[in-house]
């Protein structure tokens, strides 16, 4: 767990920065599901930010680009259902992605995210070399035997990074822009 004080407000510590960082890539989700936001930092420099949505070119989630998103909770794709067929990627994929893309190397490097990175997120993100985790919102998983195998799998996975911290800061106290964030509920817009 990563405790973060909140300063005057005047100036931001870099684990705030950073997290507003994530929170201002967050802005720019087009997801109908949860919105998120990542940044990838090595030796306390931005290496590529990320949100979540379609791939470049598809039309936007939001305006119907995904066949899941646009039916989920539904019978067709019940929670956590049919992750294989949503064609959005993550805010996590995406920063290690524009990271590939642009050539920078993300070994060594630290995921700032505004939610616990998912299953796939975690094991692509250990994957590409990046050896700490820190996020601001959790989630809770389902349950089911396939489940409990997930969750094994999980903890199998986040232990292979040096760290993996929740970042308990008080939002409003951080930051004015995050008093806003904070009246939508844990980040999530529905
Ligand atoms: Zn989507
Ligand atoms: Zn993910």
């Amino acid at each position: 767990m990563v405790h973060v004080t909140a300063g005057s407000g005047a100036r931001p510590s870099k684990q705030e920065y950073l997290m507003l960082l994530a929170l201002a890539a967050r802005t720019r989700a087009d997801c109908l599901g949860r919105r998120v936001g990542a940044v990838v930092v090595r030796d306390d420099r931005v290496l590529s930010t990320g949100y979540n949505g379609t791939p470049i070119g598809m039309p936007n989630c939001t305006e119907g680009g995904c066949h899941r998103c646009l039916n989920r909770q539904t019978e067709l794709y019940p929670e956590g259902r049919g992750y294989d067929l949503c064609v959005c990627v993550h805010a996590e994929q995406n920063a290690l992605l524009a990271a590939a893309r642009f050539g920078q190397s993300t070994l060594g490097a630290t995921l700032h995210t505004t939610m616990r990175p998912c299953f796939g997120c975690l094991k692509e993100a250990l994957q590409a070399g990046i050896v700490a985790v820190h996020y601001l919102s959790d989630w809770s998983s389902g349950d089911g035997e396939d489940q409990e195998a997930l969750n094994t799998q999980y903890a199998a996975l986040r232990s292979r990074f040096s760290e993996f911290a929740k970042v308990e800061v008080p939002l409003a106290a951080l930051h004015p822009l995050l008093a806003e964030l904070e009246k939508e509920g844990n980040l999530e817009r529905r």
